[in-house]
């Protein structure tokens, strides 16, 4: 076992489901503002510092910016205390919003996050920080791929 073990497996339950919204790059184009694009279709970061939903504390629902499909609950979002990505969103998805991938890119092994409903790239999760959550994961998602409406949080599970 190496520095980081093998701890970003990802069970067949969490892969990325087959998208429902399929779109070709230039109807995204046509659909996404060139920040969106770039992160949700190209598995771009958003600038450090630069996220509109750091430190955003209203309840509420945040939903795929490209597709519409709810995500995460703001009320399991919390601080991780965490300043380098202190542009990036944390906090717990929904069950079955959020799929994963294995990226090995950037020298490293990170786990993925997409958006079951279309594949757009949300961030990356980081687990076994110690941190107290439920899971032990810290979802980080760029600001960009989320849009958050205020609206009861049950309504968002189905
Ligand atoms: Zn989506």
């Amino acid at each position: 076992m190496g520095l980081f073990g093998n701890k970003n497996q990802i069970d067949n339950d969490q892969a990325p489901r087959e998208p429902t919204v399929k779109k070709s790059d230039s109807e995204w184009q046509a659909q996404l503002t060139p920040e969106q694009f770039r992160v949700l279709r190209k598995q771009g970061t958003e600038r450090p510092g630069t996220g509109k939903y750091d430190k955003f504390k209203e309840e509420g629902i945040y939903r795929c910016a490209g597709c519409d499909a709810p995500l995460y609950k703001s009320t399991t979002k919390f601080d991780s205390g965490c300043a380098h990505l202190e542009s990036l969103f944390r906090c717990v998805a929904i069950p079955g919003a959020v799929g994963r991938n294995i990226d090995r890119s950037m020298f490293m092994e990170r786990i993925e996050i997409v958006c079951n409903n279309c594949g757009g790239h949300l961030g990356h999760v980081f687990k076994g920080e110690g941190l107290g959550t439920p899971t032990d994961e810290r979802h980080c998602v760029n600001s960009v791929s989320l849009s958050f409406a205020k609206e009861d949080a049950e309504n968002a599970s189905k």
